[in-house]
């Protein structure tokens, strides 16, 4: 997603009507920029999203993950992620309906990715007991409730989901449909009826942000949560009820530098709060960090969650690398 930036002059040479309504992955390079992005959180290395020593030990682990994820992507055979045939993917297109739906039938082949993700990770297990635990349960798991942990997660259920065994399963259904997105041809795809869900598969967005490059600068899009698109939504509107006339931005407080507007760390991470639904999602503003990864970013802003969720708003929906107990 991080794209060459622009002189004055090519930005207003740009067709401002051609915004890129759809951003879609390209795999290769999305998980190893996630990985580096987590570890640098992790390190409390980026201004407006600070992060505690409990914190960061977690980032630090799911950071290998998708390391595991960008490993398998390579490893494993190009037909692992083979795209349905064109003629069903044009049948959803013409319906409107998303060309890889997260609901449904999925594809057989998504456990060889799980089993792949967690050969990658014995190398981590020795220097982490807890780490090579979870493997030992993961493994233990028949093909039955593999499956069933797939559905859950896939309709964002936390109920009959163990906290500590859905973010691999994610991991994987996301290595399945990012590498399958990064396939299509963006300009058929069509947008759905609402646009508060991925167009490509129908999950929802992890968070938002602003991009700024190319095509896309200054418009806001949001992450897909599975298969990583980015989809175009204008700013200042609610991206779980669409609403417009309630919507608020809060952050945590950061000293200011003052004289450094572009690199304004208050900035960066935001919280799109909607007085209508009462639901928030964050949103990251790549003006102000070039390296801003949504699903990363998301996941190390816990204090800005605390903050609104004080505050009385909910979650649009969750992080999949992040599990809480349905309690
Ligand atoms: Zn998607
Ligand atoms: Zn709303």
């Amino acid at each position: 997603m991080v794209q060459r930036l622009l002189e004055p002059g090519e930005i207003e040479a740009l067709d401002h009507t051609a915004i890129p309504r759809l951003l879609l992955p390209e795999a290769r390079s999305l998980f190893p920029a996630r990985a580096a992005r987590l570890r640098q959180l992790a390190n409390n290395q980026i201004k407006g999203i600070p992060v505690g020593e409990t914190l960061s030990g977690y980032l630090n682990m799911m950071a290998v993950l998708v390391d595991a994820q960008a490993a398998v992507l390579h490893t494993l055979p190009a037909d692992t992620f083979a795209l349905p045939d064109a003629a069903g993917i044009q049948q959803s297109i013409d319906h409107h309906m998303p060309p890889l739906p997260v609901s449904g039938q999925r594809p057989a082949t998504w456990r060889r990715v799980f089993d792949a993700i967690l050969d990658q990770l014995d190398a981590h297990a020795a220097a982490q007991p807890q780490l090579a635990a979870v493997l030992a349960e993961l493994r233990a798991l028949d093909a039955s409730d593999l499956e069933g942990c797939a559905d859950a997660v896939l309709a964002e259920l936390t109920e009959g989901v163990n906290p500590l065994h859905a973010p691999f399963v994610a991991a994987a259904l996301q290595v399945m449909w990012t590498a399958r997105a990064s396939q299509l041809d963006g300009r058929s795809v069509q947008p759905l009826v609402t646009n508060t869900l991925c167009p490509v598969c129908g999950a929802h967005p992890v968070a938002s942000a602003i991009r700024i490059g190319g095509q896309s600068q200054g418009y806001r899009y949001l992450q897909c949560s599975c298969c990583s698109s980015e989809w175009h939504m204008v700013r200042v509107k609610c991206s779980c009820c669409e609403g417009t006339s309630k919507v608020a931005y809060q952050s945590i407080d950061q000293e200011l530098e003052a004289d450094n507007k572009a690199n304004d760390p208050s900035k960066v991470a935001r919280a799109e709060t909607c007085d209508e639904c009462h639901t928030y999602r964050k949103i990251f503003n790549q003006e102000h960090d070039f390296y801003v990864e949504p699903l990363a970013d998301d996941l190390a802003s816990l204090a800005l969650d605390l903050l609104v969720g004080e505050a009385g708003y909910a979650r649009a929906s969750g992080n999949p690398l992040l599990w809480f107990n349905a309690e």
